[in-house]
């Protein structure tokens, strides 16, 4: 078995041992150190995955995409004004994705989850993203997702929709909408909704600005932050960033 079989099965220690020993004699493959740092991200060790991202930094593979798993180590180690630095780095350097985080960091969530009487029933009924951002329509990509250890392993396919999206519902969900697991439910479960942007209508939690009032480093993403916020109808949040950040 190879080294990406067990990134995939969410077995990263094995995956660890095995890109431990392809680096032996092959120390500065660029790749491989890539592979590591992710598979160190993976097993939340974000000191010893910092230390190997930053074997990359400034080797010319400096590409949105590392920028965006530094960024990721950089929230895991509750650094949030250097993951914005990185965020912004990575959307320079052509990583679109960067930018939907960047707006989870500019708002905290608060309220709970009204369950009883939510609509929505999003444990039910959900079309979940992968990697990509894109709704799953594959078994691969819905493998892939699943292997990281925040997710939740007890989604099930139920059916797909018209644009042949994958609907899932969940193994654990119980009588009357009640989860199962609750105490001991996934992180991802936890942290949803994780950003302001997947707020479901009837949601019962809301989003308010963060009271850190971060600092972009270029006006392009600040430009791009600000239109798709009006794009989602929240005029007056843009109006107060754009009045803190333009002074
Ligand atoms: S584990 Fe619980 S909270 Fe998470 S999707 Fe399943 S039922 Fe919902
Ligand atoms: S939409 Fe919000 S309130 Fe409704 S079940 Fe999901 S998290 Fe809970």
């Amino acid at each position: 078995m190879n080294i990406s079989y067990y990134i995939e099965k969410g077995d990263y220690k094995k995956a660890l041992i095995l890109i431990n020993k392809a680096l032996i004699g092959d120390t500065s493959n660029e790749k491989k150190l890539f592979n590591k740092a992710t598979i160190l991200y993976y097993l939340q060790k974000y000191k010893d995955a910092e230390k190997n991202f930053m074997q990359l930094y400034g080797k010319n593979t400096n590409s949105g995409i590392l920028f965006y798993s530094m960024a990721l180590v950089a929230l895991g180690l509750h650094q949030k004004e250097k993951a914005l630095y990185l965020l912004e780095l990575s959307y320079l350097n052509g990583n679109n994705e960067s930018v939907y985080k960047i707006i989870n960091l500019l708002f905290t969530r608060n309220g709970i989850c009204d369950y009883e009487n939510c609509k929505e029933c999003c444990c039910e009924k959900i079309v979940l993203n992968g990697y990509n951002g894109k709704p799953i329509k594959d078994q691969q990509t819905f493998e892939k997702l699943i292997s990281n250890p925040k997710q939740n392993n007890a989604w099930v396919k139920i059916t797909e929709n018209k644009k042949n999206e994958w609907i899932f519902s969940c193994k654990n969900l119980g009588e009357k909408n009640l989860c199962k697991t609750h105490n001991s439910r996934p992180e991802i479960c936890r942290d949803f909704p994780n950003g302001i942007l997947s707020l479901k209508p009837e949601c019962s939690y809301f989003f308010v600005l963060s009271e850190n009032k971060y600092k972009f480093r270029t006006k392009q993403t600040l430009d791009v932050v600000l239109d798709i916020l009006t794009e989602y109808k929240y005029d007056n949040e843009r109006q107060i960033i754009e009045s803190y950040l333009r002074n």
